[in-house]
């Protein structure tokens, strides 16, 4: 069993389109490598900084992550799956496995935070920097006694 902590420049497209490791970003790994009957087992922790875009307020997000790591990496000989790991000229290839491990735990609406209150649906104003923001005087009562006799048309 060997213990390895490295840490390696992050490859290409390592994410998603709205969040994800930007490519040559430190990716920090803590792994062991043990070998099995059948190959050689990694597992352990990744973790980068993460980068991204608010799904809400589009503001940029930046924010630490780590992520578990587990892939068996079959010997030559083994029968394995087109999705399984190999051992190939007694090297292994962690970019996939990692790959899986990173963009399988990425958000698909990421968030600045949790409670973000997003952009204004009338003008797009960021709401987080502007709580109070509101349009009371949007619509002039003249018009919405209109608006009101459209609805009624329609139902
Ligand atoms: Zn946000
Ligand atoms: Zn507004």
């Amino acid at each position: 069993m060997k213990q390895v902590t490295t840490t390696v420049p992050a490859p290409a497209e390592l994410g998603i389109e709205v969040i994800g490791v930007p490519q040559g970003a430190d990716i920090d790994l803590d792994l062991r490598f043990e070998v099995v009957t059948e190959g050689v087992l990694v597992s352990g922790t990744a973790s980068a900084q993460l980068r991204g875009q608010c799904s809400r307020c589009l503001d940029d997000i930046e924010e630490h992550a780590s992520f578990d790591v587990q892939e068996l990496f079959f010997y030559p000989g083994n029968e394995v799956d087109e999705d399984e790991s190999v051992v190939v000229d007694d090297a292994i290839d962690l970019e996939e496995a990692l790959r899986d491990a990173v963009v399988l735990e990425l958000p698909f609406t990421p968030l600045c935070e949790e409670d973000c209150l997003g952009l204004c649906p009338e003008c797009g104003a960021n709401l987080n920097d502007d709580p109070e923001h509101g349009h009371d005087q949007a619509i002039d009562p003249r018009w919405q006694k209109l608006a009101g006799l459209g609805e009624d048309e329609t139902n």
